[in-house]
C-alpha cells in the first residue's frame, strides 16, 4: 500500500487539493498536509525561525488523514514526511494548483517548491496544476491515467514530474504531450506600474504582467497554448 502525501499551495480549503486527494485514494493511503491558507508563489521557502502548528482538519474527503499547517507547502512535506506520518511517504502529490506552473513560472511556484522538497527528501514527487478555476474537465479526465503512469516512476535525485492541464472543455483538448521541456518564457512578462505616491518621497508599485503566447516548440508553455495536457520533468539545484 502506497503512503501518499498530498499538499497544495492554495491551502487546504482549495478545490484542487480536494479533487487530488479524492483521486489519490485510488492509489494508496492518503495523508493531506497542507497550509491553512494561501501560500502561492512561496517557492521552496521553509519556516526555520519559529515553530509550526499542525492541526487535525475536517477534510471533505472521507478516509484520508488530513492536517492543516501554519507553514509553507515545503514545510508540510518536511514536517509531514519526516514527523507527522507513521513513515516516509512513497510519493508526494502537490496540487492541483490554481494556475499554470509552466515555463519560468515554476521557479516561483510553491506547488513546484513542495514537490522539489519531496525530491530533496528522496520521495517521488509530482506537481500538478491547471489553468483556472472555472473548468476542470481536462484535469479530471486525465488525472487518474497520469497518476497510474507516473506514481511509481523513479527519477534521478532532484527530478520531479510536472503536469499542467489546460482549462478548456474536454472536447476542445487536443490530447497529452509528454517530455515537454520547460520554456524560457512565461505567460506573463512581468512589468510594474506605479500605483500611488507615498508620503516622504516613496512610491507604491504593483506587478502588472503582460500576457503573451510566445512559446518555443517542444515546451510545456507551447503545449498549453496549443490546448494539450503537458507532462515534463523539472530538475532542481544540486544536480549536474
Ligand atoms: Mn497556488
Amino acid at each position: 500500500m502506497r503512503r501518499i502525501l498530498v499538499t497544495n499551495d492554495d491551502g487546504i480549503h482549495s478545490d484542487g487539493i480536494i479533487r487530488l486527494a479524492e483521486c489519490a485514494k485510488n492509489f494508496g493511503e492518503v495523508w493531506v498536509i497542507a497550509p491553512d491558507g494561501e501560500r502561492s508563489a512561496a517557492s521552496h521557502s521553509i519556516t526555520l525561525r519559529t515553530h509550526l502548528d499542525i492541526w487535525p482538519h475536517d477534510f471533505p474527503v472521507s478516509g484520508v488523514h488530513a492536517y492543516s499547517c501554519s507553514g509553507m507547502p515545503a514545510d508540510c512535506v518536511r514536517a509531514g514526511g519526516l514527523c507527522l506520518m507513521p513513515g516516509k511517504p512513497d510519493v508526494v502529490l502537490s496540487g492541483i494548483n490554481y494556475g499554470y506552473n509552466a515555463a519560468t513560472d515554476t521557479q516561483y511556484s510553491a506547488t513546484v517548491g513542495a514537490a522539489f522538497e519531496g525530491a530533496f527528501q528522496g520521495f517521488r514527487s509530482i506537481a500538478l496544476s491547471e489553468e483556472g478555476t472555472s473548468c476542470h474537465e481536462v484535469a479530471d479526465a486525465y488525472l487518474k491515467g497520469i497518476l497510474e503512469k507516473w506514481i511509481d516512476r523513479v527519477l534521478p535525485w532532484n527530478w520531479i514530474v510536472n503536469v499542467n492541464f489546460p482549462g478548456c472543455p474536454l472536447k476542445a483538448c487536443k490530447g497529452l504531450l509528454e517530455n515537454r521541456r520547460a520554456s524560457k518564457g512565461s505567460f506573463y512578462k512581468d512589468a510594474y506600474k506605479e500605483k500611488e505616491k507615498l508620503p516622504g518621497g516613496g512610491v507604491r508599485v504593483e506587478v502588472a504582467g503582460i500576457y503573451n503566447e510566445d512559446a518555443e516548440e517542444g515546451t510545456d508553455f507551447r503545449a498549453l497554448v496549443d490546448g494539450y495536457v503537458s507532462v515534463g520533468f523539472l530538475r532542481n539545484v544540486g544536480s549536474v
